[in-house]
């Protein structure tokens, strides 16, 4: 069968492998320059790192077996990493049992009913009674008002802002789930990643499907016409193909298939874009992996210091995220604006970095990068197999999983042998 699949991230190019192994012939269709999508890597001041940090868990089996197969499986490496927490207007460490007990500024009761919740959903095994449940309400029967404000309020509501009602549980869960089942013990966090960073295994992959005879073209699709099984490329060039998979947030989709029943399916799907700021520093900005922030003064709900994680690289790299539902008010801020926002809030993490420490900055915007996950989300979704010889999935088919390059690899090899 000959396979057109748009989108040349992840779970685009793990699917044209998967599809070349098993005897297809595919054409991928990616809209930018660099493959990847949200992860993709960038020149950032001499070091080729990636646009949005990228870490991965222990439960990442997905990712592993490609590793293996692509013979990169050597090149996994995993650190034991240290949470902080900022709050009460100082760094404090955070992440384990012992750390929370000495969390200054909070009472004994929300530490206890943090560490028990953090423990239950470790071990809680079915989602299935989450599935209903709006993530707000469910952590709050759990751990109360008063730790949810410390531990909790910040990460919901400067991630989601007017959405964060509206978040399932289950999605939830299976974070908190990932993150906390990738430890060697309870007071040993243990992170890994790819020696040379996400680029090693995109470029790999290309690799590997141009010798599979895979093709891979850097056009945008503009339209699908779902009845002639054909796409049309920006360049208005027409291709036919025996199937077309689409990996692209399928909100995009609403706009361009080109018969109206088809696309009206994805017309009420939301996402958020994010925004991420990477910061050069010249010395490390605290023993920190990742800081979660509750301060007024700081509208970020956590940073990434990622050099903490990744010991190849030689640069004190920190990522500084934000989402925001579209045209929000951070998008209308100069890049002069952003940069001293993110410089201040550095400087009030850790005092001791002054504004010679800031080597390089620079801002990567991804349209569409986190859906808006509702209780029941699967419910919602169309199925793959859409239309006659039409398959179309994203981040969101995977739900509860948060996005996650293993989880793309997964569904994509999951598709290839159930439907083609
Ligand atoms: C801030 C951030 C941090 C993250 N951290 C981690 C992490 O620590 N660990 C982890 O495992 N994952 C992480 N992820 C998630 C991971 O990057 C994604 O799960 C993964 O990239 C999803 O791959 P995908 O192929 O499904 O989708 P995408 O990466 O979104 O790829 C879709 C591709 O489709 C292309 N496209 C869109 N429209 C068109 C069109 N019309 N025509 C042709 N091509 C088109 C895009 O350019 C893109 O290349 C993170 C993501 C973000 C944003």
């Amino acid at each position: 069968m000959d396979i057109g699949i748009i989108g040349g991230g992840p779970m685009g190019l793990s699917l044209g492998y998967y599809a070349l192994r098993k005897g297809h012939d595919i054409t991928i269709y990616e809209k930018d320059e660099v493959l990847g999508g949200m992860s993709a890597s960038f020149n950032f001041d001499g070091d080729i790192i990636e646009k949005y940090y990228h870490f991965f868990c222990k439960t990442d089996y997905a990712l592993f077996e490609l590793l293996k197969e692509l013979d990169i499986h050597h090149l996994l490496r995993w650190h034991n990493t240290k949470m902080g927490f900022y709050y009460k207007k100082k760094l404090q460490d955070f992440g384990d049992p012992i750390s929370l007990l000495r969390l200054d500024g909070t009472d004994l009761i929300s530490k206890i009913r943090y560490a028990l919740f953090s423990l239950y959903s470790i071990k809680k095994k079915s989602w299935n009674d989450l599935d209903e449940k709006y993530a707000i309400y469910w952590i709050k029967s759990f751990i109360g008002e008063k730790a949810y404000n410390i531990f909790w309020d910040k990460l919901m509501s400067l991630k989601f802002y007017e959405y964060q009602n509206e978040i399932s549980a289950a999605w939830i869960w299976q974070r908190i789930k990932r993150v906390g089942l990738s430890r060697d013990n309870i007071f040993k966090e243990s992170l890994g990643y790819v020696e040379g960073g996400v680029k090693v295994i995109i470029d790999t992959l290309e690799k590997t499907i141009k010798q599979m005879k895979g093709k891979i073209i850097h056009k945008g699709v503009k339209k699908i016409l779902v009845d002639d099984s054909t796409l049309v490329l920006e360049d208005e060039n027409k291709v036919k193909h025996d199937a077309i998979v689409s990996t692209i947030p399928i909100n995009l989709l609403y706009h361009l298939i080109d018969k109206e029943n088809i696309a009206n399916k994805y017309k009420d799907f939301t996402y958020l874009d994010v925004m991420c700021v990477v910061i050069k520093l010249k010395k490390p900005l605290s023993k920190h992996f990742w800081i979660n922030i509750n301060d007024d003064e700081i509208k970020i709900p956590g940073l990434i210091h990622y050099t903490t994680l990744r010991k190849d690289l030689k640069s004190n790299i920190v990522y500084i995220p934000f989402y925001l539902p579209k045209d929000g008010d951070i998008f209308k801020l100069s890049k002069e604006e952003i940069k001293s926002m993110c410089k201040s809030y550095t400087m009030k993490i850790n005092p001791k970095i002054k504004d010679k420490d800031f080597l390089a900055f620079d801002i990567n915007i991804y349209k569409n990068a986190q859906s808006v996950y509702k209780p029941r989300h699967l419910y919602h979704l169309p199925s793959i197999r859409v239309y006659k010889n039409l398959y179309a999935l994203d981040t969101s088919y995977y739900y509860p999983e948060d996005r996650g390059f293993s989880e793309s690899v997964k569904i994509a090899k999951y598709v290839v042998d159930r439907y083609l």
